[in-house]
């Protein structure tokens, strides 16, 4: 039974159906859309690249299962009723449309309001939500006003890490004129873009990472790239954490220091809450490549074994 290769052909089978829920997104100007970068919505519209690997398509399925996920978490806490998924709400002008993940018609306590929830599967919950996200929600927010301009409209983000259990809400989005007028003039410009009008320009930002687009980005290409800002918040917190870790491995080695002046080379001991063992590693013996490569430079080269590279990360502080 080869489940390899059943699951990867079924996945594009599934990716296939959940896209089609959204429509041809060739036709119109998504929310996602407008919180991206223009290049690469208008090259993912015109040149769309072919079918992506299995290991990308498991990850967008990944925000399919979220979602399953959490209508039965509301389903199962009583509140079927209040809400409806996958909401398309269209700008009346423009081929600009929004598909709200979760739209509640009322709180949980039955006050009246309308609130969209959009669900971000993400692998490590970031502090601060990303302008992309900002963008989309407000887009949807303003969407939804046009159509309800009666009613009180807001909105959250629901991040959500499944690996990691773990899931935080940035709530308290509400409908704000002046940045919704700012993103209808976005996805007006996106059109133009795909209408041959206007030039779409490179934006980076942290979703450069799953870009299709990357190879040939001039943005991506100059001499030294200027940090996006969601991006540079990330690179900090790497940088505080090595440090946290470096601090924290100095104290580690002087705690095992201490340890070992108690336990000596053997020893075995457990409290209530602690098991505390020491063991000694005898001397191995390891071939010396500088000496080999001198004394046998004849067998030096018949013993390589090629070692696969990899790519290191570099992070400090500028100078
Ligand atoms: S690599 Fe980044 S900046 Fe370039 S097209 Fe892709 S998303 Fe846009």
């Amino acid at each position: 039974m080869d489940l390899l290769s059943f699951i990867e052909h079924a996945l594009v089978e599934l990716n296939h159906s959940k896209s089609a829920e959204l429509g041809n997104r060739m036709q119109y100007i998504g929310s996602s859309d407008v919180g991206s970068c223009p290049r690469k919505v208008c090259l993912q519209k015109t040149c769309p690249a072919g079918l992506p690997d299995l290991s990308t398509m498991l990850k967008f399925s990944r925000g399919h299962v979220a979602e399953t996920l959490l209508i039965e978490i509301f389903n199962a806490g009583g509140v079927k009723q209040l809400y409806d998924t996958q909401v398309e709400v269209c700008h009346p002008v423009y081929p600009l449309k929004a598909h709200i993940d979760f739209l509640f018609y009322a709180d949980f306590n039955g006050k009246q309001q309308l609130h969209i929830v959009e669900l971000k599967s993400v692998s490590g919950i970031p502090d601060e939500t990303y302008p992309q996200w900002i963008d989309q929600i407000n887009f949807q927010i303003g969407l939804l006003k046009l159509k309800y301009p009666k009613q009180k409209v807001g909105g959250s983000i629901l991040a959500i890490d499944l690996n990691a259990g773990e899931l935080k809400q940035f709530d308290g989005f509400e409908y704000n004129e002046t940045l919704f007028s700012y993103l209808v003039g976005k996805g007006a410009h996106l059109l133009d873009c795909l209408n041959g009008i206007e030039e779409p320009q490179p934006a980076p930002s942290f979703l450069c990472a799953y870009c299709n687009y990357r190879s040939d980005c001039p943005s991506m290409t100059v001499p030294e790239v200027e940090l996006p800002p969601e991006v540079e918040a990330l690179a900090s917190r790497y940088l505080k954490l090595s440090e946290v870790r470096h601090a924290a491995d100095t104290k580690l080695r002087n705690i095992t220091e201490g340890l070992l002046g108690f336990t000596g080379p053997s020893f075995r001991g457990r409290s209530d809450s602690i098991e505390l063992i020491a063991s000694t590693v005898g001397p191995t013996a390891m071939v010396d490549g500088k000496l080999l490569k001198l004394q046998y430079p004849d067998v030096y080269p018949a013993v390589l074994k090629e070692r696969a590279g990899f790519t290191k990360l570099e992070c400090r502080p500028a100078a």
